[in-house]
């Protein structure tokens, strides 16, 4: 077989990005798929990212994957804005294809990240980066003061009701149910905080503001009653879905879902194909810490070619 590739990056995140660095460093000449319409990942829907090491003043989300593109670009990763629609990872060599075309690598690292789920409502989308967040970690400092809410029942919604106290005057979190879904410890510490209030049996309907935003509609489900709650943040927190889709039946999931590697590596369980960034972590789903994962999953794959020669 003619061209067969070193590595075959899927993803163009800060994990995918960070891979390509490293394996273009490494003289490997990654091929790179960027994915058609999210090229670049999820911190092109966002603004200011004042937590990536290196900037002191903060760097826009879209401009610090723009530099980590060009400087994969710089050391020669070679780059497709395209999706990858089928893999076949137990072949020898592996197989990736982009709708009729081909490609052949010895080694494949998966770099898809995870989708937020979304509450599917008016408003959700408009405000976002202007009030609506779906990362507290990323987010929570620019709500200091602010009387902000939390939608969410389960472990996660808690974790950030509770770390969102840090800096919000208040927090309240809308649970569609009487009884939420979270471990026993993080209920308890969300229901003893004194800055956490609860809204029951209610759900957001709508995203109120203007260039911010300035409220949200929600409406009680057992009474149909709706009513304005006066907040400047609304932070989802209703779930993340790995995308795993192409690689079901070939790899091996976790529990929760996520793309499974022996961690600390980034190995799956196929030889030779690595997972890294948000697609295998349910825990940081950080910039940093996808990064991190991206140079680990660059350097196995070297380490397994360098078996392979
Ligand atoms: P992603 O960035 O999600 O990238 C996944 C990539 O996979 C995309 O390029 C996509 O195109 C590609 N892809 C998927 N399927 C295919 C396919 N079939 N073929 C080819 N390509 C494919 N983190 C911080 O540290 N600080 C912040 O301030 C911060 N703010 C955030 C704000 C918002 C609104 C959001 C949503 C997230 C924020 N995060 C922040 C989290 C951070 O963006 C993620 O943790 C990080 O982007 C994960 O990186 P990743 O490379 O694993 O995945």
């Amino acid at each position: 077989m003619s061209d067969v590739r070193n590595v075959i990056i899927i993803g163009s995140g800060p994990a995918g990005y960070t891979a390509a660095v490293y394996a273009a460093r490494a003289e490997l000449k990654p091929l790179i798929f960027e994915g058609a319409i999210t090229a670049g990942g999820a911190l092109m829907n966002t603004t200011e990212v004042e937590n990536f090491p290196g900037f002191t003043d903060g760097i826009l989300g879209p401009d610090l994957m723009d530099n980590m593109r060009k400087q994969a670009e710089r050391f020669g990763a070679e780059l497709v804005t395209d999706d990858v629609t089928e893999v076949d990872l137990e072949a020898t060599p592996k197989v990736v294809k982009v709708g009729d075309s081909t490609y052949y690598a010895h080694t494949v690292i998966i770099a898809t990240g995870s989708q937020h789920r979304k509450i599917g409502i008016p408003g959700e989308d408009e405000f976002s980066g202007r009030g609506t967040s779906w990362c507290a970690t990323c987010d929570g400092f620019f709500f200091r003061d602010k009387d902000i809410a939390v939608v969410g029942g389960g472990d996660t919604a808690m974790e950030e009701a509770t770390f969102l106290t840090r800096f919000a005057r208040s927090v309240t979190i809308i649970h569609r149910r009487e009884e939420l879904r979270a471990s026993k410890i993080m209920q308890d510490r969300a229901l003893n905080d004194e800055k956490i209030s609860f809204v029951w049996n209610s759900e957001v309907v709508e995203v109120l503001g203007d260039k911010r935003m300035t409220g949200a509609r929600l409406r009680n489900r057992i009474t149909g009653e709706e009513g304005v709650l006066d907040i400047t943040g609304l932070f989802i927190a209703v779930g993340h879905d790995p995308r795993v889709e192409l690689f079901k039946g070939q790899l091996d999931l976790d529990d929760d879902g996520y793309l499974a590697v022996a961690a600390p590596t980034t190995a799956t369980n196929i030889p030779g194909v690595f997972g890294c960034g948000d697609v295998v972590d349910h825990s940081y789903r950080q910039a940093i810490t996808a990064a991190g994962t991206g140079c680990s999953a660059a350097l196995d794959a070297e380490r397994y070619l360098a078996h392979l020669a």
